[in-house]
């Protein structure tokens, strides 16, 4: 069945898991910076920007009876609110007004635009309830960050993430299992983790380092087997020294679902990532390699 109604998507469309319910709004294409070496979302995409008039074509598409029914609204792709501030806020209104219960809008957010967006600007945003924006940090370390290519550092994005937190935009911030391979391991746990505690975001997501449709940074680094991941995420929440922090770590490149609240829940986390390597050693699977690290999988 053809709905009329739906926005026009490019492929491949990406959203956070917890978007699941929510409408989206495609308004820019690909990834303003899309240099990442470990990342291939949007390897043929080039990065656009949607006109204004063709998302008004979009949501005026959609009957009303459907758009008083939206609560919630993402805007894809890979770092839309790069869009220029002065259209975005003509979005963000149009947004408002044809969806007049929308308690919630969200969207990634690259570094660069964190940085490039004034605080004035943010509140703008945020009074146009853009209220939630998930960030890729990947991990705390420099030197991490370098190898990954990531255009930023952690220190230096820190100060401005707290800083739009204060205004009451919350940050999703995303952490990657594995992203120093084995020589980097320590230091990617102690600076991701110190960062973390620092920041205390609203919510934490941890994933695991995977292939996908770009290999350049597994060739840079010694890979770290089903053991050292899970020792890894261990380390990182017994490190966490946060309050209230809604963690998961239930990605389908995860070993180990964990959910809880940190550091409230630490203890019982602890617990389960324990009882999963005294598995794993026991059934001889600690030094075995993750099936996606082969380019084939
Ligand atoms: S990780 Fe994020 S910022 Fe880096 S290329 Fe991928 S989408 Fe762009």
């Amino acid at each position: 069945m053809i709905i009329d109604y739906a926005p026009d998507y490019t492929y491949p469309l990406y959203r956070p898991p917890s978007e699941a319910y929510s409408l989206i709004f495609q308004i820019t294409e690909g990834c303003s910076y899309n240099k990442c070496t470990f990342c291939g979302m949007y390897v043929d995409k080039k990065f656009s920007l949607k006109p204004f008039e063709k998302i008004k074509i979009e949501v005026e598409r959609m009957p009303e009876k459907y758009r008083l029914n939206v609560r919630r609204i993402f805007l894809a792709d890979g770092d839309a609110v790069s869009y220029p501030t002065e259209g975005l806020i003509k979005i963000l209104d149009y947004l408002n007004d044809r969806f007049p219960y929308v308690e919630r809008i969200s969207s990634y957010a690259g570094p660069h635009a964190i940085m490039k967006k004034s605080i004035d600007e943010w509140v703008e945003f945020k009074k146009r309830k853009l209220n939630l924006l998930y960030f890729g940090l990947e991990s705390g370390n420099n030197e991490v960050l370098e190898l990954m290519n990531k255009g930023m550092k952690s220190d230096k994005v820190k100060p401005k993430v707290i800083d739009i937190q204060e205004i009451g935009i919350n940050f999703s911030v995303m952490i990657i299992l594995g992203a120093g391979g084995k020589l980097l391991s320590d230091a990617h746990v102690c600076d991701t983790a110190l960062w973390i505690s620092q920041v205390n975001p609203k919510y934490l997501g941890m994933l695991t380092l995977f292939i996908r449709r770009k290999k350049d940074y597994f060739d840079k680094i010694q890979t770290p087997t089903v053991g050292d991941l899970i020792t890894e995420s261990r380390k990182i929440v017994e490190n966490i020294n946060g309050s209230g922090i809604i963690f998961r770590s239930n990605h389908i490149s995860n070993f180990v679902t964990l959910k809880g609240v940190l550091k409230e829940d630490r203890d019982r986390l602890l617990n389960q990532l324990d009882y999963t390597l005294e598995y794993i050693r026991k059934n001889d699977l600690f030094d075995k390699y993750p099936d996606y690290y082969r380019e084939e999988f």
